[in-house]
């Protein structure tokens, strides 16, 4: 605690980069404001114990602009000082705020997750470090942002665009399926796009790593939810395919398929597959949909069928996870 970020804020910050931005103070005006709580520290170490590797410290990077801010903290564009030079998203949680939600483990297995995966479209986790107060995570910066900020302002995606991005999310989710992990959380607000517009999924909060067992804990947001998880049924890998149906919907559609007002009739919805598809939206594409938000999870279309589905090939590029529209 004595590295206080007070007498660290002129080091640290980066003045006008070009670059990465131009820092804002937000660590240290988070810092002012947490004062009164942050006495009793003893807490947050229990979590230094529980993560390793310490090489890296907020001296070593150019902080920039402020890309966002989480539920426990903000999120930075932030550069290393190393030659040559690294830009990361630099997201800091703060141990006490983590400890006080009970959210340490859930984080623990985050970073285990993500700093275990190499795949084009899952953000990479480039390594953590902490002080006395906060954790830090060094994440790939994802050059354009938030997808659900551009389904926002467009309304809905088109046919092309949409089929590229479940392409690439079926890659995503074979891929982590093949290292026995399932997302199961799976929405437009935990996707980020990289520099080329390439999808990048980016939370890993509820993902669960498990080697061959079936899970039964209700988690996730509701409307992308599959029944056999709001059922308090076993669940498996397939809650992904649910998923990733919801999500073509969302994006060909501009909303979710089974919203609903209150959280008994979505689940009613859910329960009984009970969705219409509005004509605008392509037969293939809605071919596709109708065979993932299927009840049975078996009975959903395998992630290798959804790589060679029509509406999939419709649009592939020869090389693809790169560009997307
Ligand atoms: P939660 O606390 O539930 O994770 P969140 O996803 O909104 O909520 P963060 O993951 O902390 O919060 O991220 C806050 C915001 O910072 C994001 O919404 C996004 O705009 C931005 N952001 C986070 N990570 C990155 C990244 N790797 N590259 C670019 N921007 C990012
Ligand atoms: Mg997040």
């Amino acid at each position: 605690m004595a590295n206080s970020l007070n007498t660290q804020s002129t080091t640290h910050k980066a003045n006008n980069d070009s670059l990465i931005g131009t820092y804002d103070g937000g660590l240290e005006r988070d810092e002012e404001d947490r004062k009164s709580d942050l006495a009793g520290g003893d807490k947050g170490r229990i979590l230094d114990l529980q993560l390793r590797g310490q090489a890296w410290n907020l001296n070593m990077f150019d902080v920039g602009r402020p890309l966002g801010k989480g539920k426990f903290g903000r999120v930075y564009m932030a550069r290393t000082r190393t030659q040559p030079p690294f830009v990361v998203a630099l997201k800091c949680l703060y141990k006490t705020e983590l400890v006080e939600a009970r959210v340490e483990k859930q984080l623990r297995r985050e970073i285990e997750i993500q700093a275990n995966l190499r795949h084009p479209n899952i953000l990479r986790l480039y390594g953590f470090f902490y002080d006395g107060k906060r954790i830090f995570l060094m994440i790939e910066f994802a050059g354009k942002g938030e997808l659900y900020k551009q389904l926002n302002k467009l309304g809905r995606f088109s046919d092309k665009r949409s089929s590229r991005y479940i392409a690439q999310m079926a890659d995503a989710l074979l891929y982590l399926h093949s290292k026995h992990v399932i997302h199961r959380d799976i929405k437009p607000e935990n996707l980020l796009l990289g520099i080329n517009g390439e999808l990048k999924i980016g939370d890993f909060g509820w993902s669960v790593h498990a080697p061959g067992n079936r899970r039964t804990t209700l988690c996730g947001t509701l409307d992308y939810l599959p029944p056999e998880m709001i059922e308090g049924r076993e669940h498996t890998a397939a809650v992904d395919l649910w998923s990733l149906g919801v999500l073509a919907y969302e994006f060909l559609v501009g909303g979710p398929p089974f919203e609903e007002s209150g959280h008994s009739a979505t689940y009613r919805r859910i329960s009984r597959v009970d969705y219409s598809i509005p004509s605008h939206v392509s037969p293939e594409a809605q071919d596709l949909i109708s065979k993932l938000l299927v009840h049975e999870p078996e009975q959903r279309l395998s992630l290798e069928k959804v790589q060679n589905h029509p509406w999939i090939l419709k649009y592939k590029k020869s090389s693809r996870s790169t560009g997307v529209v």
